[in-house]
C-alpha cells in the first residue's frame, strides 16, 4: 500500500514537471527595507558639482537643494552654495 501512495506522488510531480509548473518558490521580499534603501538617490561614483573629485561613498556626498547636483557633504557643500547660488539682496524666495 505504502508503495502505491509513493508512486502515486511520484505520478503528480512528474505531470506537474511536464506542464512546466514550478513548485512555488517565496518571492523575493518585496518587503525587504534593503531594496526600500537602495531606490532612493545614488550618489556614490558621482562626480562632485564643486571639486570635480569622485564621491566615493554614499555618506560622503548630499545632492544640493537648488540644482540638484551631488556635491561633497563636508568639504564642498558650503562652497558650492556660495559659488553656484550666491545670496543677492533679499532673498528670491519666500
Ligand atoms: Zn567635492
Ligand atoms: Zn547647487
Amino acid at each position: 500500500m505504502v508503495g502505491l501512495l509513493l508512486g502515486f506522488a511520484l505520478v503528480v510531480i512528474a505531470a506537474r514537471a511536464m506542464r512546466g509548473q514550478p513548485p512555488k518558490a517565496p518571492v523575493a521580499g518585496r518587503d525587504d527595507p534593503r531594496w526600500q534603501k537602495s531606490a532612493g538617490e545614488q550618489l556614490t561614483g558621482k562626480s562632485c558639482a564643486e571639486c570635480n573629485d569622485r564621491i566615493l561613498m554614499e555618506g560622503d556626498g548630499r545632492r544640493c537643494k537648488k540644482c540638484r547636483k551631488p556635491v561633497h557633504k563636508k568639504a564642498c557643500s558650503k562652497l558650492h552654495k556660495a559659488l553656484a547660488h550666491p545670496i543677492a539682496g533679499p532673498a528670491p524666495y519666500r
